[in-house]
């Protein structure tokens, strides 16, 4: 059996037997049709008013309104209803008006049935494809002014690519009014878009229980954009949303950035506090009281350190003191330190020269030992067994420069800048393999550069570094105005 044909039309015609016979006829073609009849002109129009017909047919000639002036009132009421007229047997002229006047079809008499059947079949489909195209466009038209509220960028392409909605969100996020967008290609409104389009999950369905987006970078006016976007296949088109986490991502790469580097804050005190610890607890060989004393004090000061880092942590942010430093004093801490954490590579003589007389200077003491320490733990790292490490402190026109120099395997030229680069680590098969996060010389850079100082290394390869640090002497009145935070 075939499907009833859903649809009501109506058939206008004054002779009486036609108007019988006609609908009879459909019903035994078109099961399930609904069809009115009217006799006139003046009862068709009221009836076309009041209902939306999927199809009318009007005899062309009638006493009164004629069908042509019936196709144009209906052309008035009811624009997209097809509108089938019969025509006498040969009025040709009257089926041209008829056409001209924008009817769908028309049948000559005597009614050749398959031919009027099949005519009126294709206008009931018409007008309910129509019906459908106009309830999506509605449904569109209604999403569309919700998705001018929503705070997610939403943009419609349609299968050819071009730009049909674009949202007051996704102009928000882009910079790229919908002025702008509407009716180019997508790759002309985002550069760079066709790279990304390829990795946008695309769903057959919109699933608000699982938003399948992905996090994508997108290059726009040379900045990168990171948005997290997914796609819904429709119809003609895809719908796409995203949101910007430009900023979530930049928080989460600074949060990885933040561990790090107190992690690498957090090694070198652990470590002299364990070398000096291990060194207590040796039973082979006998420390003499001086010993003991200096190893009690690392531990004791290196557990101050941590603490104090703790308390700075949980205050959030690390700010930088101005006291006045007796320098002398700090550079024999830190070698004593930094011996300390090597305690396991005895082999290695460190040495401090230029102490005598070199008198004091306003910085943060806490810093400047975490500079050294970081240059002279390199030092041991990369020296060879037997090497020697020295700290050097001379006075300079404006201030001090610490040198720490070791004769390990040297930088080569080409990594000389890199090397206090964030994370930047020389390939460790050239440095020995030896760990470490490249963060060390990075704090160097950035501890120095917020004193006022500044550090760099003069090297040869196979044959050693120095890292020089230059700290300018601030004179006390400036302390106030050098108040700086690192956060
Ligand atoms: P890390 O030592 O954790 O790798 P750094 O930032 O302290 O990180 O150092 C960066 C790179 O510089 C190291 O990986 C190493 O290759 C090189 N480097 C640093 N100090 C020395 C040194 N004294 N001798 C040779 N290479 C060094």
């Amino acid at each position: 059996m075939s499907e009833p044909t859903a649809g009501r039309i109506l058939i206008v015609d004054d002779d009486a037997a036609l108007l019988e016979a006609l609908p009879r006829a459909l019903k035994l073609r078109l099961d399930g049709l609904q069809i009115d009849i009217s006799d006139n002109a003046a009862d068709a129009l009221v009836r076309i008013r009041e209902t939306d017909y999927d199809a009318v047919v009007s005899d062309i000639k009638m006493p009164g309104l004629d069908g042509l002036e019936v196709l144009r009132e209906i052309k008035k009421l009811r624009p997209k209803t097809p509108t089938v007229l019969i025509t006498g047997h040969g009025e040709h002229d009257l089926a041209v008006q008829a056409l001209r006047g924008g009817a769908y079809d028309f049948v000559q008499k005597p009614i050749d049935r398959d031919y009027f059947v099949a005519s009126l079949e294709r206008a009931i489909e018409l007008r309910r494809l129509e019906r459908r195209v106009d309830e999506q466009r509605l449904a569109l038209e209604r999403h569309a002014r919700v998705l001018e509220h929503v705070d997610d960028g939403i943009f419609l392409i349609d299968d050819g690519g071009v730009v049909q909605h674009w949202n007051p969100a996704a102009a928000a996020v882009t910079g790229i009014g919908s002025e702008d967008a509407l009716g180019r290609r997508i790759d002309d409104v985002l550069t760079g878009w066709t790279a990304v389009a390829e990795l946008v999950p695309i769903a057959a369905n919109p699933d608000p229980g699982d938003p399948a987006s992905k996090t994508l970078p997108l290059e726009l006016d040379g900045k990168e954009l990171w948005l997290s976007i997914s796609g819904v296949r429709f119809v003609d088109g895809i719908v796409y949303a995203f949101r910007n986490v430009t900023e979530q991502r930049a928080l989460d790469e600074l949060k990885g950035e933040f561990v790090a580097t107190v992690s690498h804050e957090l090694r070198t005190p652990l470590a002299a506090i364990y070398g000096s610890a291990q060194t207590l607890r040796r039973e082979d060989v006998t420390l003499d009281h001086e010993t003991r004393r200096r190893l009690l004090e690392v531990i004791t000061a290196e557990s101050e350190r941590l603490t104090l880092l703790a308390n700075t942590l949980a205050s959030g942010r690390l700010r930088l003191d101005h006291k006045s430093v007796d320098v002398a004093a700090l550079a024999g801490g830190v070698v004593d330190e930094v011996r300390a954490a090597f305690a396991e590579r005895e082999d290695i003589t460190i040495e401090v020269a230029g102490t005598n007389g070199i008198g004091e200077i306003v910085a943060d003491g806490d810093r400047l030992r975490q500079i050294l320490i970081n240059l002279l733990d390199n030092a041991v790292k990369y020296s060879p067994d037997g090497g020697r490490v020295r700290l050097e402190l001379e006075t300079r026109a404006n201030g001090i420069r610490f040198a720490v120099s070791d004769d390990g395997i040297g930088i080569a030229v080409a990594e000389q800048q890199q090397i206090f680069g964030k994370f930047y680590r020389v390939d460790p098969t050239l440095s020995r393999g030896v760990r470490g996060t490249g963060l060390g010389l990075y704090i160097c850079r950035e501890l120095a550069r917020r004193m006022q100082g500044h550090v760099w290394v003069e090297s040869r390869e196979g044959e050693g570094s120095t890292f020089y640090v230059d700290l300018p002497v601030v004179r006390p009145v400036e302390q106030g105005e050098r108040a700086a935070v690192i956060s």
